[in-house]
């Protein structure tokens, strides 16, 4: 079952969004060689907590944390630990969820520790852009399947493999609610798109195999062959005029410019 959301309701899951954006950038300010897994995540749920807000994947099925924190050959839902520290030209995709007003946020991203190699640079950069191409795919008339046709096409033309295993989502009052959105499958296919539907689009993009492994803590889902794979994640609405990004990577960006700068 579909539900579709009113002007106001999107207006509410739009704030959940933005605080995990923030979050996302809190946690950034802190990426940095010797950091723990286990630290990103007290400063994560430190931050949503002092929002107001819940951090919407403590618990979760039995999810021990407030974010996920997956690193080079893991995919996602990784572990925070205090015994995983970051190594200079790690990646880490960490996503993160909120509960505000009783509504989910819910938006990941892949950071660079340090310097990155060339080659998993460019699998990064094409992970995030076949996210926008399924978003600018997202509209009325359009099916479940022209977003994932549209990630999938974008990400294999440049020959990176696409995970089947794990696909985004509906989402709303609860973190997963129907449509399933995968990032691969025949455009045209699946549910129709309709105005007031919130979905997450979120490709988990590998640069070798597109098998994966379920790690024995239950949780973590690594890449067969240990090579990277990156996870960038936006929640967004259909609307009339055209899907409205609900998440926000700018809060993010500011962070990352003045790292560098
Ligand atoms: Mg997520
Ligand atoms: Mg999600």
């Amino acid at each position: 079952m579909i539900y579709l959301k009113t002007n106001e309701e999107i207006e509410l899951m739009q704030l959940a969004n933005r605080l995990v954006g923030k979050t996302l950038a809190e946690v950034a300010k802190n990426i940095r060689p010797g950091v723990s897994t286990l630290e990103l995540d007290k400063i994560a749920e430190t931050y949503i907590r002092d929002h107001n807000a819940l951090p919407a994947f403590l618990g979760y099925g039995g999810f021990p944390n407030s974010i996920c924190t997956s690193i080079n050959s893991q995919i996602v839902h990784g572990i925070p630990s205090s015994k995983v520290f970051l190594e200079e030209g790690d990646i880490i995709s960490i996503d993160c969820g909120t509960i505000l007003n009783g509504f989910v946020g819910d938006s990941a991203y892949t950071f660079c520790v340090g310097e990155v190699r060339r080659d998993v640079l460019d699998l990064l950069k094409t992970t995030k852009e076949s996210l926008y191409e399924g978003i600018r795919n997202a509209i009325i008339g359009h099916r479940i399947g022209d977003i994932s046709n549209a990630v999938q096409t974008y990400c294999e033309t440049r020959g990176y493999s696409v995970v089947r295993e794990l696909v985004g989502h509906g989402i709303g009052r609860k973190m997963h609610e129907d449509p399933e959105v995968p990032n691969y499958g025949r455009k045209g296919s699946g549910p129709l798109l309709k105005a007031g539907m919130c979905i997450c689009i979120e490709p988990m993009i590998n640069m070798g195999t597109r098998h994966v492994v379920f790690e024995k803590d239950g949780w973590t889902v690594r890449t067969k062959d240990r090579k990277c794979s990156a996870h960038f994640e936006h929640c967004i609405a259909i609307r009339e005029e055209g899907a409205q990004i609900l998440s926000s990577f700018d809060y993010i960006d500011e962070i990352l410019d003045n790292k560098t700068n």
